[in-house]
C-alpha cells in the first residue's frame, strides 16, 4: 500500500470524515487490522475563508501549495485537497508537488458516468456552485450540471458556513437542503453532486428523490483503489 497525502482542514469535520473513511476503505479491501497509510496537513480555516471572501485566490493556491510541498516530502505518494471549493486552486497545488493531485471533479464525474446520467445538480459554497472551475471540470466528463436558483444558493453557502464547518447539523437546515433537491430535481437533474465535503453529513440519499454523489466518500474510494494498485 502507498501513501495518501491530504491537504485538510477546510474544514476540519469533512476532514476527520476523510480519515476515518480511508481507514475504514481500506480495512473493507484488505481485511484484518489494515488501516490507511497516510499522511495529512491541516490549515486554520480562518485563514483560508478570508482569503477566499477577499478574491485572494492566489494566495490561498500560495498557502495551499507550502503545504502540498510538505505532504510530499513527508512520504505521500498522491494527493488529495480536502474541498471542493479550494480546487479553484488546484493547478497552482499540482504544479508546486511531484505527487500526483487526484481531482475531487474527475473522482465525482466518474461516479456519475458509472451511474448511466449526465444531467446533475450541484450543491456546494457559491464559489463552487457559480464559477467555472468546478462546472467546467464536470462539464468535460460530459455532464450537464444545473444549481439551485440564487436565493437557495446564498442559503446553502451560509448553512456550509455558519454551521456545517463548525460540526452544527440542525434539522432546519436539513430541510432546507431537501427542498433545494427537490427543485433542482424538477428542473431536471437526474442526480445531485454533494459538492461540499461537509454537506454529506448533514443530508444523504434518504433526502433525495434521485441518486447522490457524496463527493468526500467518492474522492477516498478513488485514493484508496490509487494506493492499492499494484505498480506498473
Ligand atoms: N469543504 C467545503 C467544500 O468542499 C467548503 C469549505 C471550503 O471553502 O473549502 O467546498
Amino acid at each position: 500500500m502507498r501513501t495518501i497525502g491530504m491537504l485538510g482542514g477546510m474544514s476540519w469535520v469533512s476532514s476527520a470524515e476523510y480519515y476515518r473513511l480511508a481507514n475504514e476503505v481500506v480495512r473493507e479491501r484488505l481485511g484484518g487490522l489494515h488501516s490507511a497509510r497516510l499522511v495529512m496537513a491541516s490549515v486554520d480555516f480562518a485563514d483560508i475563508e478570508e482569503l477566499q471572501m477577499s478574491g485572494r485566490w492566489e494566495d490561498a493556491g500560495r498557502l495551499l501549495a507550502d503545504e502540498a510541498r510538505k505532504v510530499e516530502a513527508a512520504g505521500a505518494d498522491l494527493l488529495l485537497i480536502c474541498t471542493n471549493t479550494m480546487h479553484k486552486v488546484a493547478d497552482q497545488v499540482q504544479a508546486a508537488v511531484d505527487i500526483p493531485l487526484l481531482h475531487l471533479a474527475d473522482t465525482t464525474a466518474a461516479a456519475v458516468t458509472a451511474a448511466e446520467l449526465s444531467t446533475v445538480g450541484l450543491l456546494g459554497t457559491a464559489f463552487t456552485m457559480e464559477q467555472d472551475y468546478y462546472r467546467d471540470r464536470l462539464a468535460s466528463h460530459g455532464l450537464t450540471v444545473l444549481v439551485p436558483p440564487a436565493a437557495d444558493r446564498a442559503e446553502v453557502h451560509r448553512i456550509i458556513y455558519d454551521e456545517l464547518c463548525l460540526n452544527v447539523m440542525s434539522a432546519e437546515s436539513r430541510r432546507t437542503y431537501r427542498r433545494v433537491i427537490a427543485g433542482m430535481v424538477d428542473a431536471g437533474a437526474e442526480g445531485v453532486i454533494l459538492g461540499c465535503t461537509e454537506i454529506e453529513l448533514l443530508v444523504g440519499a434518504a433526502d433525495s428523490p434521485v441518486p447522490v454523489f457524496p463527493t468526500t466518500r467518492l474522492h477516498v474510494a478513488a485514493a484508496v483503489d490509487a494506493v492499492l494498485r499494484p505498480v506498473p
